[in-house]
């Protein structure tokens, strides 16, 4: 074939709205040279037959400029393609029915505004103002979201395609990717049954077929694509002659209705409704061996139910009882993909090189247009302008196998518009990694969490203490466990406690050089042989994009240690940045942790150690306890006297036994996170993200930029040391009521917005509510007053001192 190319910088594999939109925006950054391959017309997947919605809420900073960016990309597309195509941006109405919906809306109100989407709160009355046709007798207040709207998903597609060919991008319909081969230089050969394509970067941008396209990439590194697939339904009614008065007299269309406590949307499509619902008995597919996926379902549907979403439509007919004039026209019935936690893949691919994700969208025409920007940044520039943890691939590890998939995917589309509150853990397709003495944990009333599939205990229960999933439907800060947890940290600041801490990711970083490449990766200084320290590792740009614990054991010989949920973000980071003399050995799910810590640690270790425990703050050492050898590390996240003991899983439960003979108190996550704000340790994703440069997160003292290693971010951090910093981060000293202050609280300066929280909670030690966050730089200094905005209220906020809320010495760590 004489046009075919088969030669480009880029090759995305899927040509619905996500593939479409990133060769888009690939172009728009000067990369002219991509190939989009389509097996059919484009649109074919389930991008042709979407009701087009494209909200702009979402209680994820990240999720929410990404649809904010997809709402002001759409409104200019058009004129900038010359592609003129359906957009209305009707605004939308959510509904809500009790209180805690109400403050779940003025979060996402606040954060809306904070990103310039003019969000408003109104009474039922308001509501039906501007919804005559709208039952409210039942309602506690609307949001109103003025940007929302719907679009022609078929249209945007083609002028995102359009926009990308104008540029000189090549679009291959009915030409079907086959496979991939890496080749030595870890570029790739794409294969079509039209010919090769060989490439620096590949996308899997293929919809709800981007388990299969996946498969191809196991031999280079890859896993199965955490998916499954859902069936979802709409209906469209016939014509109904009010509306197309009201159309008239208003000249636009009515806001789009979310009713989310019921679980549905209704939008006016032409002078009819449009029905969406998210029905809690719903419908996976393509998930067991009497139902295989087909090789092709195009532009195919399923045959529709109704029964299943009788209820749901009922519902709305009461909601709108206008609509019941009028009869059901059609219902479309099409797959729609999942990812366990209903949020896309967008980022690297994990475990393999030069290869992304852009697949599993739920809501892909709402989140296509800034699924473009945020692909194209990774490629292009090695990272998106907004933190994207939430969508990253790499959010999910090997627990996420095929059961778990579909028991998450079937919870989450019965859920879509549920509530995310604070101290809620999701109960489907749990226990999928335990601790060596989990059922000890339990057994002493452990109520449990996932931390990247490992069961952690949140807090201990005493009996008598509700448990129930339902006690936990608060934003507030009181439940069952507030006095538990009251108790654990006193434990802990007044005796011993013990925690089991599986899953702590860990990385064997041995072989010639490894000292020497870390110092080129890390921004400070690596440990002597003997100790430990905390080593930072900066994007770029200078932002922060992890933290590691790392333990040096020889000269070239590190153990680093990150978060759980970091296990292959960060093993990807190591790998890809260690010559072949050094090896990196995760060996996570070989050891487990306890944390033991408190003013009676040390005697308690002594009774059953023979480690030296006379050794300063941040040194290590191989020891028995109870018998069992075992790894103490001098350190501890709770800020109190302490030690971790790392030990092999059989190991484990010996030790824990002997632990919690000699008097220690178990406790939880909860707590350690209350002690953990107390001392001002940030936590990763939340206080630690790459919307921060190191010098924003008051990290200086981790930044060696005097250093001659040529360390990722130096250049910009020199730059900004120069140039003095935007934002700084603080420890806030809150008034608050019943909630403390969630991640992305808005800070006030009288009426200027002037930062946000990065994470709250109350510290029992200092008997405050505490929150984490970063205020303009002017505002930093101690003392300064501001106001934090929690669920619509604004609380008084003071700036504290740069040092620990608790113990700001560090007297009673270093003991
Ligand atoms: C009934 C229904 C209503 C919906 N309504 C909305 C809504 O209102 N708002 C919203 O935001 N979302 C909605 N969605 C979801 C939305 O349709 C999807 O999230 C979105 O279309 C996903 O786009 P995509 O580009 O990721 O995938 P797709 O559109 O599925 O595109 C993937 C493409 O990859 C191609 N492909 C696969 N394998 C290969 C291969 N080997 N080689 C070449 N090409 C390949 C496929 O043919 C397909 O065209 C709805 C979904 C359903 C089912």
């Amino acid at each position: 074939m004489a046009d075919f190319p088969t030669q480009a910088r880029v090759v995305i594999i899927g040509g619905g709205i996500v593939g479409a939109s990133t060769l888009y925006h690939l172009g728009k950054k000067g990369w002219t040279d991509c190939v989009l391959l389509e097996k059919n017309e484009l649109t074919a997947g389930s991008t042709w037959h979407a009701a087009g919605n494209v909200p702009t809420f979402s209680t994820s900073w990240g999720i929410m400029n990404m649809q904010r960016y997809s709402t002001e990309l759409y409104a200019r597309l058009g004129e900038e393609v010359d592609y003129p195509m359906n957009y209305h941006q009707s605004g939308s109405i959510r509904l809500a029915h009790t209180k805690e919906r109400m403050q779940e809306f003025e979060r996402a109100k606040t954060m809306g505004r904070y990103q310039g989407i003019a969000m408003e709160i109104w009474t039922p009355e308001q509501a039906k103002e501007h919804y005559p046709f709208l039952e409210i007798h039942d309602l506690l207040g609307v949001l109103y979201d003025p940007t929302d709207g719907d679009i022609d998903p078929a249209q945007v597609t083609q002028a995102l395609a359009k926009g990308a060919r104008d540029m000189g991008q090549q679009v291959l319909r009915f030409t079907p990717a086959t496979g991939v081969t890496q080749k030595p230089d870890d570029t790739w050969v794409v294969h079509t049954e039209k010919g090769d394509i060989a490439c620096d970067y590949v996308v899997n941008a293929a919809g709800y077929y981007a388990q299969r396209v996946g498969e191809w990439f196991k031999p280079y590194g890859g896993r199965t694509v955490p998916m499954m697939v859902m069936e979802h339904q709409y209906l469209m009614t016939e014509q109904i002659p009010e509306i197309e008065s009201w159309s008239k007299e208003h000249g636009g269309k009515l806001p789009l209705i979310r009713d989310v406590d019921v679980s549905y949307y209704l939008r006016q499509e032409k002078h009819g409704y449009n029905l969406g619902p998210y029905e809690p008995d719903c419908q996976a597919h393509w998930h067991d061996s009497s139902e295989a996926m087909p090789d092709d379902f195009s532009f195919q549907l399923w045959q529709e139910n109704l029964d299943r979403i009788e209820g749901i439509v009922t519902d709305a007919m009461a909601r709108v009882p206008l609509m019941q004039t009028s009869g059901i026209s059609s219902v479309i019935n099409g797959p729609i993909p999942y990812a366990p936690d209903g949020l896309p893949l967008i980022g690297p691919m994990p475990g393999v090189k030069n290869a992304f994700e852009n697949c599993v969208f739920t809501f892909g025409i709402a989140q296509g247009g800034g699924a473009g920007k945020v692909m194209a940044e990774w490629i292009v520039d090695g990272a998106p302008e907004w933190d994207m943890w939430a969508v990253d691939p790499r959010r999910y590890t090997d627990y996420t196998d095929h059961d778990y998939c579909v028991k998450k995917g079937v919870e989450v589309y019965g859920n879509e518009y549920a509530m995310h509150f604070p101290h809620h853990e999701w109960p489907a397709a749990r226990d999928k990694k335990l601790s060596p003495v989990h059922d000890r944990v339990k057994s002493l009333g452990g109520v449990m969490g996932a931390y990247n599939g490992w069961e952690r205990a949140n807090w201990f229960a005493q009996p008598g203490d509700d448990t129930s999933e339902q006690s936990t439907h608060t934003w507030g800060r009181s439940g069952p466990w507030e006095q538990r947890i009251r108790e654990e940290c006193e434990a802990v600041r007044d005796g011993v406690g013990v925690l089991d801490l599986p899953g702590f990711s860990r990385f064997e970083v041995k072989g010639d050089g490894a000292a020497e490449t870390l110092r080129g990766l890390v921004t400070g200084s690596l440990p002597k042989v003997g100790r430990m320290n905390l080593v930072y590792i900066a994007d770029g740009r200078g932002r922060i994009l992890t933290e590691m614990s790392c333990m040096r054991q020889g000269q070239d010989e590190f153990v680093m240690i990150t978060a759980a949920s970091a296990q292959w973000h960060d093993r990807d980071i190591l790998v890809s940045a260690m010559p072949d003399t050094v090896s990196v050995k995760d060996v996570t799910t070989t050891r487990d942790t306890l944390i033991v810590t408190g003013p009676k640690s040390r005697d308690l270790l002594a009774a059953m150690s023979d480690a030296d425990l006379t050794t300063g703050w941040l040194t290590h050492q191989a020891a028995t306890v109870a018998g069992q050898p075992a790894y103490l590390v001098r350190v501890s996240f709770a800020g109190e006297l302490g030690w971790e003991v790392h030990a092999l899983n059989d190991h484990m439960p010996a030790i824990y036994d002997a632990i919690l003979e000699g008097g220690a108190k178990p406790f939880g996550m909860y707590a350690l996170n209350s002690m953990r704000l107390e001392k001002g340790y940030r936590a990763w994703k939340g206080d630690l993200s790459t919307d921060y440069s190191l010098f924003e997160g008051g990290l200086d003292r981790f930044v060696k930029l005097d250093k001659p290693q040529n360390f990722p971010g130096k250049t910009a951090l020199l730059a900004e040391k120069q140039q003095g910093v935007k934002k700084r981060f603080v420890t806030l000293v809150v008034d608050a009521g019943d909630a403390d202050a969630p991640y992305m609280s808005t800070l006030w300066n009288r009426d200027d917005v002037v930062g946000e929280t990065t994470s709250g909670g109350w510290g029992h030690r200092v008997n405050a509510s505490i929150a984490l966050g970063m205020v303009r730089a002017d505002l930093a200094e101690p003392g300064t007053e501001l106001e934090v905005e929690i669920y619509g209220e604004r609380f008084k906020a003071v700036v504290q001192k740069d040092e620990p809320l608790w113990d700001p010495e560090n007297a009673r760590i270093k003991a």
